[in-house]
């Protein structure tokens, strides 16, 4: 559809004639074709799978309510990707529902096709789980990565089985990732954890993390300096849980943990990677139908815009 009109106003036509619409109105490309992704830089992805999860299930119905608010988080900074075709929708990387194995390789497939192509991923789960494999995608790209993991919980718990076919539930991705080798030795940066820590484990790994205790006590902008130092010009991805927010701002999502951070500071979170060689990132954990008004998924997908006008 030709645009017309101011820039801005014009997305917003396209989605009311449209009544839907791709991730901030990016163009939709097909990954199955070949040179789809050609000069593209920033691809949005989304994972709808919430197999293994332990408490609410529904967040794989998020990237549909994510690209539905996403229309009204855009931002003029990531307008020239956007309209330049920079920035694109790949639409889902799509697995059976409660087949944890084929979600990792179809989600490690997917990532791996768009790093080909020298795109960064940009994703929205599905819970924590889908996390794992684009770890691994990355890790054969790019080697092993710094990783900031902003969430309530480490996710660094053992067994489980319970809650999934494998050991590979939500709340096990940044375990399976160090015990792997994807991150590399102190690189990975855990901030607004408040349930659980395995002292043990982030000792023997050398993780670095940021409590919500510190979060108040410091503010970000000292956390995220200090971050920032210790990654120095390698490779980070982003991971966000997020119920790292507190559920006054983010109350759709699965395991809610109160104290967190307050939407401002999320923000300001992903702002601050601004210097640094962002390779990617994802918005796990949303869950539409425990949401209030749409503010979880218009958080996700401010969240997601910030991380497009760091790498624009
Ligand atoms: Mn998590
Ligand atoms: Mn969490």
């Amino acid at each position: 559809m030709e645009r017309k009109g101011s820039e801005g106003e014009q997305f917003f036509i396209d989605y009311v004639r449209r009544g839907t619409t791709t991730f901030f109105g990016a163009p939709s490309v097909d990954l199955a074709d070949p040179d789809a992704l050609k000069d593209r830089r920033a691809v949005f992805l989304g994972v709808p799978y919430d197999g293994g999860t332990s408490q609410y299930s529904g967040a794989r119905y998020a990237p549909h309510s994510v690209r539905a608010a996403s229309i009204f988080a855009v931002k003029g900074e990531g307008m020239p990707w956007l309209l330049g075709g920079q920035a694109v929708d790949g639409g889902n990387l799509a697995a059976p529902m409660r087949d944890p194995a084929q979600m990792r390789e179809v989600v490690e497939q997917g990532i791996a096709t768009v790093l080909a192509a020298e795109g960064r991923p940009f994703i929205v789960g599905g819970n924590h789980s889908v996390t794992l494999p684009v770890l691994r995608a990355l890790k054969r790209k790019l080697g092993p990565i710094a990783v900031v993991h902003v969430d309530a919980h480490p996710d660094t718990a053992r067994g489980a089985e319970f809650f999934c076919a494998d050991d590979y539930h939500h709340g096990a991705p940044l375990r399976h990732a160090l015990e792997e080798g994807l991150i590399a030795p102190g690189q990975l940066h855990q901030i607004g954890i408040r349930v659980g820590h395995d002292e043990e484990l982030a000792k023997k790994h050398g993780v670095v993390v940021y409590d919500m205790t510190e979060v108040q006590d410091r503010g970000i902008p000292i956390i995220m300096a200090r971050v920032r130092a210790a990654v120095g010009s390698l490779p980070t991805y982003l991971t966000f849980d997020i119920d790292a927010v507190d559920p006054a701002f983010a109350p759709g999502t699965g395991t809610p943990a109160c104290g967190g951070l307050t939407s401002r500071e999320a923000l300001r979170l992903v702002r601050s990677l601004k210097g640094m060689r962002l390779c990617g990132m994802d918005v796990v954990e949303v869950l539409p139908a425990l949401d209030h008004a749409d503010l979880t998924s218009l958080l996700a997908a401010s969240l997601l815009m910030e991380g497009l006008c760091v790498v624009a």
